[in-house]
């Protein structure tokens, strides 16, 4: 998750072109297979894995993938749906942005105090007139229902505030190392498949090329010929 407020303002003008590719890549959050909640992650290959740190947790939390974890393109997808641009904390005068159907990931306060984000979707907003504070800032203290896809509240509908919920980017540019990642795990699998089948078709070849052999070895009729004059 990102807070939203904590990005610094990126002037290009003070990059190289390739440092400025690097940091035009939209922060990105993961969706742990180990919890099904979403973190800001950080990415960064190690040999041909994927090492995927999670912001705020120290390394032993780190999770890392080798191209080779996948059984087969299900899989491959599953796991490339994990990722994605990181969520931004709504803020309250965006209030008006969220309708009925609008997808979001939030939290939902927890007994054991964690803070955990699962997707969500807006069934209903009970609206309330937005108040002033004292710095003249617009306060949202309408009442969000919430249809969750994910979490411990799944298919359930909880209500949330303002500061519980998460838009979600539409920016679907995925990370460099990701991509690379997933390439490399494609190949492994297309190609480990490829020759699978090869190998599998190599066999039938042969079957056919014999069945062929002695077919034509053999001077009787096709079996079929019968049916066939009846
Ligand atoms: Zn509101």
């Amino acid at each position: 998750m990102s807070n939203g407020s904590g990005s610094p303002t990126i002037n290009i003008a003070h990059f190289s072109e390739d440092e400025a590719a690097n940091e035009n890549w939209p922060e990105i959050e993961f969706r742990s297979p180990e919890d099904e909640a979403w973190y800001g992650v950080d990415v960064w290959e190690l040999c041909d894995s994927l090492v995927v740190n999670f912001n705020g947790f120290p390394c032993e939390y780190d999770e890392v993938y080798s191209p080779e974890d996948f059984k087969n393109s299900e899989e491959l997808k599953e796991f490339e749906e994990r990722f994605r641009a990181c969520s931004v904390q709504m803020q309250d005068n965006e209030c008006a942005t969220l309708e009925q159907g609008t997808k979001v990931c939030a939290t939902y306060p927890s007994v054991a105090g964690e803070v955990k984000f699962y997707d969500a979707i807006v069934v209903n907003v009970l609206r309330e007139k937005h108040s002033v504070d004292e710095e003249g800032s617009e306060v949202c203290g309408c009442d969000y229902k919430l249809y969750w896809n994910q979490g411990p509240f799944v298919n359930n509908i909880t209500s949330a505030k303002v500061g519980d919920i998460c838009l979600v980017q539409e920016d679907n540019r995925m990370n460099p190392k990701v991509v690379t990642f997933l390439k490399e795990a494609r190949r492994k699998l297309h190609g480990e498949a490829h020759q699978g089948e090869e190998t599998e078709w190599q066999k039938i070849l042969k079957k056919v090329t014999s069945a062929i052999r002695s077919h034509n070895l053999d001077p009787s009729v096709p079996e079929n010929q019968g049916l066939m004059d009846n």
